[in-house]
């Protein structure tokens, strides 16, 4: 595998550690699970990091170092792609060359290391996108900027030189078809997982305890990197705007922002702290820095609703995680949120980003405890059916077929 830009040792939440991290550490795992061993290549970001470190049995992950360790945006990181290439063809050719069979990159950037590698070591390169720069321009929030042309075109190679691709959801293969010109015949769809052993249901008055929240708060939770495409601004705006129809809520509502900062300058965390003083909700609010699996997963169980209002998203890993915990989520109808959550079941869908619209729906599933306890067992259903095994079995199904797909390929050359 190669994760480029991000390490599946770092915490997600934070920086642009996130659901790629997630997806390439529980993918790992269950593909090793399966009897496949994975290296995976990624640019080492500290010098006391080894060359080398077991994730588990079976899945290595290979720090190369390719530029200065810190310092590093990730819109710089296109200068590094060759020093990175090399290490990854090298330690091909030091181990054993013909060592691996199939190579899988995640993001554009390590598609590119992936094209060379695959036309040298003549194995097929399977790739998934995990965002892609035309879906998130045509839907930016207000204070983002756009992705640069060289991501769009760098994308529009990978996608056309890669064997095969994986996209999260049936609206992201249509994209990539419509959007990137993706051989339909390329492209399959596998939906991420959610780890159903961390993320499961459980006390929510015990959860509550252990966060800290009262046992009969109203809890709004926000949960993911603090960057204006994941939008908290708008849980707390809604927060406000809830009290101000409603101000005898007050007593009772917290809301939780979990995460850190991310992005390229454009995050700025602290403005959320002065938009929940200008909005007089600061005394509502709690800001928490980035928590690993167990520690979520009690805040997703003491949170009456998990909010997740992101102007795009390919998938939505937060919002399966608070369903396995049994909590509704309100998500804007977007990208892969519109599979994960069941709109009118296991939560809201709201179109658009108004505030109002968020608040109307985060006060119906919060304030009122039968449509939440009826829309938290739906939840549970739900998120039951996208279980990392079945993601790791349908990704290695699509390794055979492009190994197949290029073996014929190669055979039919070799006779025509
Ligand atoms: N996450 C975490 N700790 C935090 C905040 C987020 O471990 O404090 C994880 C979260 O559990 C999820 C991932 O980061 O698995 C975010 O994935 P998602 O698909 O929601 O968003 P992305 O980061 O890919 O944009």
């Amino acid at each position: 595998m190669i994760s480029l830009h991000t390490s599946p040792l770092d915490q997600p939440g934070i920086g642009d550690a996130g659901g790629m991290n997630v997806y390439v550490v529980e993918l790992s795992k269950r593909l090793a699970g399966l009897g496949i061993e994975i290296d995976v290549f990624t640019r080492a970001t500290a010098s006391a990091l080894p060359a080398k470190v077991e994730l588990m049995p079976g899945v290595t992950v290979r720090n190369v170092a390719a530029g200065p360790y810190e310092g590093l945006s990730k819109n710089e990181l296109p200068a590094q792609l060759c020093t990175f290439a090399r290490a990854v063809l090298r330690a091909e050719a030091i181990r054993e060359p013909g060592y691996y069979d199939v190579i899988h990159s995640h993001y554009w950037l390590s598609g590119q290391v992936g094209l060379l590698a695959r036309d040298r070591w003549a194995v097929p390169l399977v790739h998934t996108m995990h965002t892609m720069a035309k879906v998130k321009n045509a839907s930016l929030a207000e204070d983002d900027v756009p992705e640069p042309p060289a991501r769009l075109i760098g994308e529009e190679q990978v996608v056309e030189a890669a064997d095969r691709l994986l996209a999260n959801t049936e609206d992201e293969a249509r994209e990539l078809i419509s959007l990137y010109a993706a051989q339909p015949a390329k492209v399959g769809v596998v939906n991420p997982g959610v780890d159903l052993e961390v993320f499961k249901p459980g006390d929510q008055a015990a959860a509550r305890r252990a966060v800290g929240v009262p046992e009969d708060a109203i809890v709004l939770a926000f949960v993911g990197r603090i960057q204006p495409l994941k939008a908290p601004d708008i849980l707390i705006k809604a927060a406000a705007r809830m009290l101000e129809q409603d101000p005898s809520l007050r007593d009772r509502l917290v809301v939780a922002i979990i995460g850190g900062p991310s992005g390229n300058g454009m995050e700025h965390p602290e403005s959320h702290a002065e938009l929940a003083r200008a909005l007089k909700v600061d005394d509502v609010t709690r800001f928490v820095k980035p928590i690993a699996g167990a520690g979520l997963a009690e805040w997703y169980r003491a949170a009456s609703v998990v909010c997740v209002p992101s102007y795009s998203e390919s998938f939505g890993l937060v919002a399966l995680e608070a369903q396995a915990c049994g909590t509704p989520v309100v998500a804007a109808a977007v990208g892969g949120l519109t599979t994960a959550v069941s709109d009118g079941v296991t939560g809201l869908l709201v179109p658009g980003h108004d505030i109002t619209d968020f608040a109307d729906a985060l006060r119906r599933i919060a304030t009122d405890p039968v449509t939440r306890e009826n829309m938290s067992q739906a939840a549970v259903k739900h998120a039951r059916g996208f279980g990392w095994e079945l993601t790791a079995e349908k990704t290695l199904a699509a390794y055979r077929t492009a190994q197949e797909t290029m073996a014929a390929e190669l055979a039919a050359e070799v006779t025509g």
